[in-house]
């Protein structure tokens, strides 16, 4: 790590910066690294060994992670997903499954790259707003390593994220008003009681982690590129993480092509969706990133984790989409509710209402001839069914209530023509 990068005005600052938003223009911060000197570093980065997220530690900006949390978090499996591909005819179709980290979502990559930081600079008490996930995973990590966890949450998460950040003894405030007032009460709050906050897109560290999902696409593929990586977004920051990690294997030559990186979000919750397609209806060849602004929406959707009025790294995962020449997709809430079934059926992997919105993406483009048949496409899983129940009955119904007789199984039977 060398230092930082405004994602607005590309002013740089040091490593020993200590703040996390630019001083010049107050955006959002990049953290640079020297590729030259990784080079040296990465030799076996290919062998065979047991993995977690710190397998690649010279691409991270904390010291002897793997020494410090317990956790075995990353390392997830990307599956081949050939009966769901085939039924929309793509023959490489890929499930990123990251609903087994230890909390169940991809935010576990982000909490243990800040929590590490937290630890880098002595801090006692981290603090986190959050849709729901990102609170129960820094309650996770923070509950491995004896750190305190503050979670300010909309006082609407589902109660299985909250449950999760209770039982792992966080302090858990759900804050009567959306995720936007929780974040912006989280930054006050930090501010005054000294916490370290590691609020999503804020936190110039949560890309660090986010992005180590790219290293394991690419390892898993065997240094293959996919075509295009698929990425549920509402702050934008797992997917402004996808783009920075295949920048850096590209930084030092570990390979020589980029991924699209398709952008999919709620069409109630469209906010860098909708600014793609602003941005691509003029001249995107030299836009002044500087003077890009994300109009606000007012997120009204079911799949609570992507549900953001104003997202927080918006203008990074702008950027990437663009430059990677990826789609910006906005998908009806009814189509995300029909794909976590057919997901889950055609696979085997269950997604959270955020997480099935790849797969409707992929169906909105197959429809759209945007994507091809023969296309190395990986769809990131990133949270567990398991984390919103209520939204996945609504699409896979309710068992059959049967008196315990095998003459009421044969009447089920006949009935459904089973
Ligand atoms: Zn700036």
């Amino acid at each position: 790590m060398i230092g930082y990068r405004c994602v607005s005005c590309s002013d740089v600052q040091n490593e020993k910066f200590a703040d996390f938003l630019c001083p010049s223009c107050g955006g959002n911060l990049d953290i640079s690294y020297d590729y030259k000197a990784i080079v040296g570093d990465i030799e076996g980065l290919k062998i065979d060994r047991p993995r977690n997220l710190f397998s690649f530690a010279p691409f991270l900006p904390v010291n002897k992670p793997n020494e410090r949390l317990p956790l075995r978090i990353g390392a997830t499996p990307l599956y081949a997903a050939n009966r769901l591909g085939e039924s929309q005819g793509l023959r490489n179709l890929y499930l990123k499954d990251d609903t087994l980290n230890p909390s169940a979502s991809s935010k576990d990559r982000a909490s243990a790259i800040a929590i590490c930081r937290a630890m880098d600079i002595g801090a006692q008490t981290i603090s986190v707003a959050s849709t729901g996930n990102a609170g129960s995973s820094l309650a996770c990590v923070a509950a491995a390593v004896g750190l305190r966890a503050v979670v300010f949450v909309p006082e609407s998460a589902p109660v299985a994220k909250l449950t999760q950040a209770l039982s792992f003894g966080a302090t858990v405030l759900a804050v009567r008003g959306n995720y936007d007032d929780a974040f912006d009460l989280c930054l006050a709050a930090s501010a005054e009681f000294g916490w370290f906050n590691r609020s999503t897109g804020y936190n110039p560290f949560t890309r660090e982690g986010k992005k180590i999902c790219a290293y394991e696409i690419w390892e898993a593929l065997d240094g293959r590129v996919p075509d295009r990586i698929i990425v549920p977004s509402g702050d934008g920051n797992l997917l402004s993480g996808m783009w920075k990690g295949w920048c850096d294997l590209k930084g030092v030559g570990l390979v020589d092509r980029m991924p699209k990186i398709d952008c999919v979000q709620s069409e109630s919750s469209a906010a860098i969706s909708n600014t793609v397609h602003k941005l691509r209806s003029g001249n995107v060849a030299d836009l002044d990133w500087s003077k890009v602004t994300i109009e606000e929406v007012k997120a009204n959707t079911v799949a609570d984790s992507i549900a953001v009025d104003r997202p927080r790294d918006g203008l990074a995962a702008v950027r990437a989409i663009i430059e990677s020449g990826g789609e910006a997709i906005s998908i009806p809430d009814e189509d995300i509710l029909t794909a976590i079934p057919e997901m889950a059926k055609l696979s085997g992997v269950f997604p959270e209402p955020a997480a099935a919105a790849p797969w409707a993406a992929v169906k909105q483009m197959v429809s759209a001839k945007t994507i091809e048949a023969d296309e190395l496409v990986v769809c990131l899983v990133s949270g567990s069914g398991l984390k919103d129940v209520g939204s996945a009955q609504r699409a896979a119904g309710e068992p059959l209530v049967i008196d315990p007789s095998v003459d009421a199984v044969r009447d089920v039977l006949r009935r459904r023509s089973l």
